[in-house]
C-alpha cells in the first residue's frame, strides 16, 4: 500500500532541489500534489508533466513571504482538490555575510522568506486542517538553525525561529490531531549550494561521518515519515538528517 494514497499535500519551493524531490517522493506514494514557486514558470511545468501520469499535480506561483497570497493559496487547492493533509513548508533563500557587512534589506528579506512564510502557510491552513481533524505540517529548518553558523546570522535567526515555532504550535494543535514537526537537514547538495567552490565542499563532504554530501531524495525520504501515518505519534520534533554532522 502507498504510504500518501489520496491525500494531498502543499510543497512550497517545488521547482528545484529538495522541494522537487519531496514532490517526487510524495508523489511516488499516491499523495496529489499542489506545489509553489517564486519565478521557474518552466520548471514548474516540466514537473507538472513528470508526475501528471501519477497522481494529481499544479503549480502555484506564489510568494510564500506575502500573507494574503497564502491565505489565497489554500483557498484554491482546497477548491482545486477538496482536501488539505499536509503542508511543507520548505521555500526558502540565504543573503549570507559577516554581521560587519550585512545589510537591513538581506537580514529582513531572509526572515520574511524563510520564517514570515512558515506563519503564513501554517495559519492559512490550520482552520481547513482543525474542520478535518488532522493535518501533518513540516517545517525545513537547517543544521544552521541548530547550531549557528558564521557568515549566516539571518539564516541561522530564521531557520532557529522555525524550531520554536513549530514546537508551539504541535502544542496547541495536538488536541485537534494536527501534528507539526521540521526537518534539519545538514549540507544536501543542490543549485542552492552549487554556487559553493569544489574544494569546500569537498571538505565539507570529508568532515561528515557518513562521508558524503546528502542529496533531495534523503531530505524527501525524512519528509514522507512525517507525513504519513507512520510518524503519527510524533509531534514537535526536530528530525536531523544531517549524515552525522551534528549528533545533538
Ligand atoms: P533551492 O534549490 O534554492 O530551491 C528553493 C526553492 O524555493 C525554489 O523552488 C524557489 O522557487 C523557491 N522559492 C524561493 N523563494 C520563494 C518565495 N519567496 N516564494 C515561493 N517560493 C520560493 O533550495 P534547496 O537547497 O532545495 O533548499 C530548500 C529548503 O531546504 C530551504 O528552506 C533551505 O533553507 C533548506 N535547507 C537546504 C540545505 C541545503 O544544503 N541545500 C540545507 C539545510 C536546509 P524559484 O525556482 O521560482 O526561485
Amino acid at each position: 500500500m502507498k504510504l500518501l494514497e489520496g491525500k494531498t499535500a502543499i510543497i512550497t519551493g517545488a521547482t528545484r532541489g529538495i522541494g522537487k524531490g519531496i514532490a517526487q517522493i510524495f508523489a511516488q506514494q499516491g499523495a496529489n500534489i499542489a506545489f509553489t514557486y517564486a519565478s521557474s514558470a518552466s520548471k514548474a511545468e516540466e514537473l507538472e508533466k513528470e508526475i501528471s501520469s501519477l497522481v494529481k499535480i499544479k503549480g502555484y506561483q506564489s510568494d510564500a513571504s506575502d500573507y494574503d497570497a497564502a491565505q489565497n493559496l489554500v483557498e484554491q487547492v482546497l477548491t482545486d482538490f477538496g482536501t488539505l493533509d499536509i503542508v511543507v513548508n520548505n521555500a526558502g533563500i540565504t543573503k549570507d555575510n559577516l554581521i560587519l557587512r550585512m545589510t537591513k534589506e538581506d537580514w529582513e528579506e531572509v526572515i520574511r522568506v524563510n520564517l514570515n512564510s512558515v506563519f503564513n502557510l501554517t495559519k492559512a491552513a490550520t482552520k481547513p486542517m482543525m474542520k478535518q481533524k488532522s493535518g501533518s505540517i513540516i517545517n525545513m529548518s537547517s543544521v544552521v538553525g541548530v547550531k549557528g553558523n558564521a557568515g549566516q546570522s539571518n539564516y541561522a535567526a530564521s531557520k532557529a525561529g522555525i524550531i520554536g515555532f513549530s514546537k508551539s504550535i504541535a502544542l496547541e494543535l495536538g488536541s485537534r490531531n494536527i501534528r507539526c514537526n521540521v526537518v534539519a537537514p545538514g549540507f544536501i547538495e543542490t543549485e542552492m549550494t552549487e554556487v559553493l567552490d569544489e574544494k569546500t565542499v569537498q571538505e565539507w563532504r570529508n568532515n561528515i561521518p557518513l562521508k558524503r554530501g546528502g542529496t533531495p531524495e534523503d531530505i524527501a525520504n525524512a519528509c514522507l515519515y512525517l507525513a504519513s501515518d507512520l510518524s503519527g505519534y510524533v509531534t514537535g520534533h526536530v528530525l536531523n538528517v544531517n549524515g552525522g554532522m551534528l549528533t545533538y
